[in-house]
């Protein structure tokens, strides 16, 4: 049980929440990266609520040769620089190199990633956590371990059976955090 005085971790999946998913590519280069509107407003919120915050993202376009591990290091390098000039910090990126195929434990819906923040961050709580992703891997990932899932769909038409909420941006979701008392989509509180 989290200490009324202690902040949730939030747990976040980069493509296609943060920045915009690249149809049929890997994002692996600095000027690939779009932020998806809102973004940094809705992180600047997040980070007084959530501690640690922390990335998870499947990256298997290393295994496949269409990116390097360094290139996927030096773009989340020039991600948090930015962050930082706006006052966001992200805590921890974590990914996963490995390809589908091999079902390595890093790759979401597997906990790896999750495993290895809480090595890092002994303080996260799984049950109280939050993982927002636009895949319904992101939500199995949250869900096998007990987190609250936030499922970004930027047109909610399909349903989603692993999602707790839906909404169509981190700063729809951030929006309605704001709002509680309006919004029945507003927990976690
Ligand atoms: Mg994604």
């Amino acid at each position: 049980m989290k200490m009324m005085n202690e902040k949730r971790a939030l747990f976040l999946d980069r493509d296609g929440v943060i920045n915009q998913q690249l149809p049929g590519d890997y994002v692996a280069r600095w000027d690939q990266f779009k932020w998806i509107d809102g973004t940094l407003e809705a992180l600047q919120y997040l980070q007084n609520r959530f501690s640690p915050i922390v990335i998870v993202t499947n990256q298997q376009g290393i295994s496949k040769g269409l990116m390097d591990a360094y290139a996927l290091h030096l773009l989340h390098y020039q991600m948090r620089k930015k962050l930082s000039q706006e006052g966001v910090n992200i805590d921890a990126i974590y990914f996963c190199p490995f390809p589908a195929h091999q079902n390595p434990t890093c790759r979401k819906p597997n906990t790896g990633m999750a495993q290895q923040a809480k090595a890092d961050f002994p303080s996260i709580d799984f049950e109280s956590a939050v993982m927002v992703g636009d895949s319904d891997s992101d939500m199995e990932f949250g869900k096998a371990l007990g987190m609250y899932t936030v499922k970004i769909q930027p047109n909610i038409t399909t349903s989603s059976p692993h999602a707790d909420v839906r909404v169509e941006s981190l700063i729809q979701w951030v929006n309605r955090l704001r709002t509680p008392a309006t919004n029945p989509g507003s927990r976690p509180g």
